[in-house]
């Protein structure tokens, strides 16, 4: 028994360190049993949006017309985390809806899904000037509102669109093409790296292996 309690104090507490390393210092969410469901959420996805508020915690928005949060489904089973906002998305406030969004849209439809069944986000919630890659500043910065829209969506699988997402989820500098096609385990959420819409617009061959990706998700979804 006293060993059980000494593996559960020890277990909480790795979890409580990981995320501090993240930058959550309080959770959003009481009453939670990693693996079980959680009735009690006592945060919602708006209270997220309104503790993130007009954000200038970093220098991306000082050049950034929206803030673009997320969006979709407050219960996803299945949540796509990509880069960042690019001109489109920042015109209009929301996730994924230029060539690369529409992209992103046959690939979720192609495992029977819609957008408003998933949830979507990216690591950094304002555009980087010209499209450039988010600073690590940046992703550290906006990092924890991310981790709370996780913590509030609890879904059972992220799939992480391109290298940033891949690597700041996973806390790793391998490049996407080592870690696509493997399965991670974030927290008890399945994390599994695919290739960024944007990179199959320029390399459209590498579709085959985006099918791949999804091919597993949906059987882990029928799984849930
Ligand atoms: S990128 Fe994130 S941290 Fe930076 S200003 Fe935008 S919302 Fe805030």
């Amino acid at each position: 028994m006293d060993e059980n309690i000494n593996e559960v104090i020890s277990d909480l507490k790795s979890y409580l360190e990981y995320l501090k390393g993240m930058g959550i210092h309080s959770l959003p969410i009481s009453g939670t049993v990693r693996g079980q469901p959680n009735p009690s959420r006592v945060m919602t996805l708006e209270e997220v949006r309104k503790e993130l508020g007009d954000c200038k915690r970093c220098k991306l928005h000082r050049t950034r017309r929206t803030i673009v949060f997320g969006e979709g489904n407050e219960r996803a089973t299945l949540m796509f985390i990509g880069e960042g906002p690019g001109y489109d998305e920042d015109v209009q406030g929301r996730p994924f809806v230029g060539k690369a969004g529409q992209l992103l849209t046959k690939i979720i439809e192609s495992i029977k899904l819609s957008r408003e069944e998933v949830y979507i986000a990216n690591i950094v919630k304002c555009r980087p000037p010209q499209n450039r890659n988010p600073e690590p500043e940046e992703i550290e910065r906006c990092n924890p509102f991310l981790m709370k829209q996780i913590l509030v969506i609890q879904p059972k699988i992220i799939c992480a669109l391109g290298t940033f997402a891949a690597q700041t989820l996973l806390k790793t500098g391998s490049k996407i093409s080592d870690l696509r096609g493997k399965m991670f385990d974030l927290e008890g959420i399945k994390v599994i790296p695919t290739y960024h819409p944007a990179f199959l617009l320029r390399n459209p061959e590498r579709k085959r292996e985006v099918w791949e990706d999804m091919k597993k998700i949906a059987e882990l979804i029928k799984t849930q």
